[in-house]
């Protein structure tokens, strides 16, 4: 019977193994390469073809790069020749699938498919905060113009002012101004999300529709999302605020929206 192995000893086969395994993958490739470039010469000069990487070849003698699948491969159904479509090939022609005979183990990219989606992804990302800058500097409010000071304007503010300066003091004839109620604006909101959520600019005004109900209306928003009472999710200019609901897992939007493009997974 063999000794058994101790934690160490199981480790060290487990690489000799993996190591004996990658050793034989790199002969087996090198193999079906030579195989796959058997007979073939290089297209400008005839010289001797080597691969470079999946479907790629280089010719030893002028260093030409070329694509042996495009040059040597042809539609079985009506010759046609393969094109690289993002990641497969198919025939120019008929359109058929050709799976690529100089490809070992990996994918073919079509590197200038992704470069162009690549690009097209950072011009919509550049685009998005371009719009939210523009955005913000729409609603900054314009410098204010100070006028000539009119103590007498606001009633009691003289008597006031005259109290103070004689140490007898007067209660000022102020109007407060209203009052920001949170509960109230957080109530508001929540009931009118509905059961899926709502667009932040579809939540009806509470008391007035003027700037300070909007500005209530979202401090509402942010106090009831850091209360974990709701999830917001922003997508460019929109603002979604939707009811959290614990009991509801695995309908999680929010990650979806960030992966909506999907690039980045394949381009690294
Ligand atoms: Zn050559
Ligand atoms: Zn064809």
């Amino acid at each position: 019977m063999a000794p058994a192995l101790d934690r160490s000893g199981l480790l060290t086969r487990t690489f000799q193994m993996s190591e004996a395994v990658e050793r034989f993958v790199g002969a087996a490739r090198a193999f079906f390469y030579e195989v796959a470039l058997s007979g073939r010469q290089c297209p400008v000069c005839g010289g001797r073809l080597a691969m470079s990487g999946e479907s790629r070849c280089r010719c030893e003698t002028c260093g030409q790069e070329s694509d042996p699948t495009c040059a040597f491969q042809r539609c079985p159904a009506c010759g046609g020749s393969p094109r690289l479509r993002v990641r497969r090939y198919e025939c120019e022609i008929c359109g058929m699938d050709m799976p690529s005979r100089f490809v070992f183990d990996g994918l073919v990219f079509d590197v200038e498919y992704f470069r162009q989606k690549m690009e097209e992804h950072r011009q919509r990302t550049a685009g998005r905060m371009e719009r939210v800058r523009e955005m913000l500097a729409a609603s900054r409010s314009p410098a204010i113009a100070a006028g000539p000071l009119d103590l007498a304007n606001h009633p009691g503010l003289l008597d006031a002012l005259d109290a103070l300066v004689d140490g007898s003091p007067v209660a000022l004839q102020i109007e407060p101004r209203s009052r920001f109620d949170l509960k109230a604006y957080q109530a508001h909101v929540q009931a009118n999300l509905g059961t899926l959520g709502r667009d932040f600019d579809e939540i009806p005004a509470l008391r007035s529709d003027d700037r300070f109900d909007r500005v209530w209306r979202f401090i509402a928003v942010i106090f009831l999302a850091h209360e974990g009472r709701v999830r917001v999710v922003q997508d460019g200019e929109e603002i979604m605020v939707m009811q959290r609901e614990t009991d509801r897992e695995g309908q999680d939007i929010s990650g979806e929206l960030e992966e909506a493009d999907g690039v980045e997974g394949l381009v690294g």
